[in-house]
């Protein structure tokens, strides 16, 4: 009798942050994980639309893909109609080295800068905010048990699907947005974080499609509605674990290298933007009053603020040291969480190496500010579009040094052709685009 057989599906999140690769026989794994799969690297060119965008590489040359075992996601369940098996994986270059376009591969990098300029390691959590397309909820729902309930079985399975995959589920809730929802977990260590965070979205489609939904994360669905942000949760550990981003005598209760880390993010961040926000909507959801972000600002518990200190609680059981922790919240799912911490992390060390002293932090409607007074404080709106983000990007010469002039320009041609897709659409057909591929 023929029965069919295990297939693992090895991918990288890419530049489009689309989680894309190729299947292999399970029994193979032990000589694919010496081997890899072979891998384009035009490939990097897809854009989300799989239109494909100006490519330096042509049909030429080849990349290795190599999984990464600890990736794995392995979910049997078909009660719940779930069969899963993929595991995440790092480029190569055919002769062995790192490949310099692998968003993994630079979060690494990311990751030994900031080691090697403060001796700490990176603890994050992303936070993800989606809809399901077409549910038609209706108002009344926003955080209403009313809306979970008949939804109560996608947030079980979600549950155990995180758990199965090493995921830790912290909290999952009907968001306040029409058919939106938000599920949090556990922060986790440097790449894992970000594998994590690849890992969950693919969960929560593969969920939502075991319960009849159409999950997205588009940054915008509807230009009047609500935006799905993904805030980006961080902390420091030192060489010997202990937590190293709360100081209550430092300023806003940063250690100096955490605060040095905030400076250096705000500085940098219409430079970075490009990364975390990449998408030609996601400038849409970052504009005043929609609690995402729109000033390159620090606030404290202010949910209007790019960069926010995160409220602590003395009746966790966990101690405030390890509470303690910064959320960047202008980024969205449209990007690889591999360059969305890269970013963070590259434009925190620059902070670090120059000695900055987090900014003060704002406590009011910076909409209502004139130019004069924002300016006279050092604040300023986000880019106000992707193509005002490629610009502070492509000519940014410590984007250049931290990511390699390769990786810009390609980065460039990438959006650049995202962009050329949208060319002739409506604004409606546009939001509708991004709703269907993220
Ligand atoms: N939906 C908001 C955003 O676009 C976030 C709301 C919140 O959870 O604070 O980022
Ligand atoms: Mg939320």
């Amino acid at each position: 009798m023929l029965t069919s057989e295990d297939i693992v599906y090895a991918c990288t999140c890419d530049l489009a942050g689309k989680t894309r690769g190729k299947g292999f026989p399970a029994a193979d794994m032990e000589k694919r994980l010496k081997r890899g799969i072979g891998w384009a690297p035009t490939n990097s060119q897809i854009t989300c639309f799989d239109a494909i965008a100006p490519s330096p590489f042509g049909a030429l040359g080849d990349r290795v893909l190599i999984p990464d075992p600890g990736t794995r996601v392995t979910l049997r369940a078909p009660d719940m109609g779930l069969s899963e098996d993929f595991v995440l994986g790092d480029l190569y270059t055919t002769d062995g080295q790192p490949w310099a376009l692998c968003p993994r591969t630079i979060l690494k990098t990311a990751l030994e800068r900031l080691k090697r300029v403060a001796g700490l390691s990176l603890q994050a959590s992303f936070e993800h905010e989606f809809q399901f397309r077409g549910a038609g909820m209706g108002p009344g729902t926003g955080y209403a048990l009313q809306a979970f309930r008949p939804n109560r079985l996608f947030a079980e399975r979600l549950v155990a699907a995180m758990r199965a995959a090493g995921l830790k589920p912290d909290t999952i809730m009907k968001e306040y947005g029409t058919d939106q929802f938000e599920v949090t977990m556990d922060p986790a260590k440097g790449v894992t974080a970000a594998d994590h965070a690849v890992i969950l979205r693919q969960l929560v489609y593969a969920v939502a499609d075991s319960c009849d939904q159409a999950a997205t994360f588009t940054p915008l669905q509807d230009p009047a509605g609500i935006g799905n942000g993904v805030h980006i949760h961080f902390s420091f550990v030192d060489a010997t674990g202990a937590p190293a981003t709360y100081d209550p005598q430092g300023r806003h209760r940063l250690t100096a290298q955490a605060s040095a880390f905030a400076a250096g993010v705000l500085r940098h961040v219409d430079e970075i933007m490009a990364l975390l926000a990449p998408s030609v909507v996601s400038y849409g959801r970052l504009t005043p009053h929609r609690w995402s972000a729109a000033f390159n600002n620090l606030g404290i518990q202010d949910r209007e603020a790019t960069l926010r200190i995160c409220p602590v609680s003395a009746l966790s059981d966990i101690d405030i040291a390890r509470q303690f922790n910064l959320e960047f919240r202008a980024a969205d799912a449209c990007a690889s969480p591999y360059l969305q911490l890269a970013a963070l992390v590259h434009a925190g060390c620059q902070g670090i190496e120059d000695a900055l002293v987090a900014p003060d932090a704002t406590e009011e409607d910076l909409a209502e500010l004139s130019p004069e007074a924002l300016k006279a404080r050092g604040l300023r709106r986000l880019p106000a579009s992707l193509d005002q983000a490629l610009d502070a990007f492509s000519a940014s010469d410590r984007v250049r040094d931290w990511f390699g002039a390769e990786f810009v320009q390609v980065y460039r041609l990438h959006k650049q052709g995202e962009i050329a897709y949208l060319a002739d659409k409506s604004p409606e057909e546009m939001h509708r685009a991004y709703a269907l591929v993220y």
